[in-house]
């Protein structure tokens, strides 16, 4: 596992970045840890500090049967020595999927509930019930976001970042783009990407941006239109775009947040929308766990494994 410091912005060579005068780089979320990676590291590291200082021996929190969250909470808490509860959508399906194996093999105890309980999950009586089943628990939301997962994505970008004129990341809940409103310059341009399907993101994320008190200093813009149907859904151009990259860069990017990103990012600067000597920087948030679920839920060929 590398530390965040170790984390690298890697420059891309493409014939289009010459064309169009910009430049293009990567952070390497991705590579802090195969399983884990990406925001999610930063997103729990004051969330494990929190429990553990508060004395709590089990770490409660939700998702679906791919979650990128319940995988690298299930992580998180085994490294941390707490016990890890993950409360999953859906029923018990064996044998497991990857993710599902990957989070129990990490000592995560899987506790399933129907699609129409979980909706409940954020209900006092609905936690008061789990609490009664497995006793005291620190509670991590869905997706992992809350005012110490944004702590934890204020640290992604580092005063090396501040020469970048545009930084680019994924948008699921919000909580990585809020922690980076928060930390790019007022000479900076901040491009979100939503891997959701509508135009409710907009207020969403100025909802939860005067929640927790930030002010980007930099613009910031939402872009909606790269959903490619909705969230975790694909259509055949960005399954071979994440192939294009693959081979053109050797980086492995998922389907449902990175590939979108990044895909979004290479039509931006296509058309025009970066001006001539523009420093981009996209964040990869990694995800890559998700990969292999994917190629077996669809049978559709994705990378796993970065060159
Ligand atoms: C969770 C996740 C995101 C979205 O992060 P939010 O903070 O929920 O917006 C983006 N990329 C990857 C790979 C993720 O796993």
């Amino acid at each position: 596992m590398l530390t965040p410091n170790d984390v690298v912005n890697q420059t891309l060579n493409h014939t289009l970045l010459r064309e169009k005068g910009v430049t293009l780089s990567i952070k390497r979320l991705d590579l802090i840890h195969p399983q884990v990676s990406g925001n999610k590291y930063f997103k729990l590291k004051y969330n494990i500090k929190e429990a553990l200082s508060k004395h709590h021996q089990t770490l409660l929190t939700f998702g679906g049967a791919y979650s990128n969250h319940i995988a690298a909470t299930a992580f998180a808490a085994q490294k941390a020595g707490l016990v890890a509860i993950g409360v999953i959508r859906g029923e018990n399906i064996q044998p497991l999927n990857p993710t599902l194996e990957l989070a129990q093999s990490l000592g995560m105890n899987l506790h399933y509930v129907s699609r129409e309980e979980y909706r409940k999950k954020t209900e006092e009586q609905f936690q008061t019930d789990l609490k009664r089943q497995f006793g005291d628990f620190y509670l991590v939301p869905e997706g992992g976001t809350n005012q110490l997962a944004i702590k934890g994505t204020q640290e992604i970008l580092t005063p090396e970042d501040e020469t970048f004129t545009h930084i680019v990341s994924a948008i699921g809940t919000g909580g990585t783009i809020a922690g980076l409103a928060e930390t790019v310059k007022k000479q900076q341009s901040l491009i979100g990407i939503s891997s959701l399907k509508g135009t409710f993101i907009h207020q969403e994320i100025q909802n939860l941006l005067k929640f927790y008190k930030i002010e980007p200093k930099g613009s910031f813009t939402i872009f909606d239109r790269y959903h490619f149907g909705g969230y975790a859904k694909y259509k055949p151009g960005l399954i071979d775009f994440i192939w294009m990259f693959y081979q053109e860069f050797g980086i492995v990017l998922d389907p449902i947040y990175t590939g979108k990103t990044a895909f979004a990012n290479w039509d931006l600067i296509q058309n025009n929308y970066f001006p001539k000597g523009s420093s981009i920087l996209i964040i990869h948030t990694g995800g890559i766990q998700g990969n292999l679920g994917f190629i077996e839920r669809t049978g559709i060929k994705l990378p796993t494994l970065s060159k």
